[in-house]
């Protein structure tokens, strides 16, 4: 095989970027330049779910697996992707919507939801995104998916402030089942050439409950 195309998925990580309501705002020092110093060094302050970005399980469990400890094969593998476009503002994904694409679920796929929800980050509308049903997770997860992403805010439904009024039902799903989250995925209409193979490896940041990912997708084409 061959690599063709490789496509970024990946949100720009820009200081006043877009995160999560309450989460730490991206900020960019310079910590030398090269008229100062000689030198272009940055200094870099953001919390662990800005931009493109996985969740690990210690997220939501405790005692649960850290970034640094998850088997990087989690993050890479062939992509299942779950068209959901055309559900409005905080509508569910339910078990029905995915069932269409249920014979592509197994062990090693990366479903990724299509909600198209992309299109608004940096707007306000883009914390109403739609998010998956807990029905529609556990499918999943009983299929033995592991992996899920999704071109949103987060697979819950995103609250601007207290607590979840579901106590975030879906990541307690995916993550308690050993599973990861990928969150921020942009692109996805790229993602139109068969069989993409997806990778959404995280930095191994030391017991980290999530951590950014500079996602792409390849194209694999045969030898010729
Ligand atoms: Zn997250």
């Amino acid at each position: 095989m061959r690599i063709g195309r490789v496509v970024d998925l990946s949100r720009r990580v820009e200081p006043g970027m877009q995160v999560y309501p309450g989460d730490p705002e991206v900020r960019f020092e310079p910590a030398a330049t090269l008229e100062e110093e000689g030198v272009n060094v940055l200094g870099i302050r953001m919390g662990s779910h800005s931009g493109t970005h996985v969740d690990a399980p210690y997220h939501f469990i405790a005692g649960g697996p850290s970034v640094d400890e998850l088997d990087p094969g989690l993050f890479v593998g062939p992509a299942a992707v779950l068209d959901v476009r055309g559900k409005g503002p905080r509508e569910r994904i339910t078990a029905g919507d995915l069932r269409p694409y249920r014979a592509r679920f197994s062990g090693g796929v990366i479903a990724v939801v299509r909600t198209g929800w992309e299109e608004h980050y940096g707007t306000p509308l883009y914390y109403d995104h739609p998010f998956l049903d807990p029905g529609a997770a556990r499918m999943l997860i009983e299929a033995g998916v592991r992996t899920v992403a999704i071109d949103a805010l987060s697979v819950d439904e995103t609250v601007a402030e207290g607590p979840h009024p579901e106590g975030y039902p879906v990541h307690r799903i995916i993550l308690g089942a050993g599973g990861v989250i990928a969150e921020n995925l942009a692109n996805l209409g790229a993602l139109e050439f068969p069989d993409p193979l997806l990778s959404l490896l995280p930095l191994r940041l030391g017991e980290a409950d999530g951590a950014p990912v500079r996602a792409v997708a390849l194209e694999l084409t045969p030898e010729s």
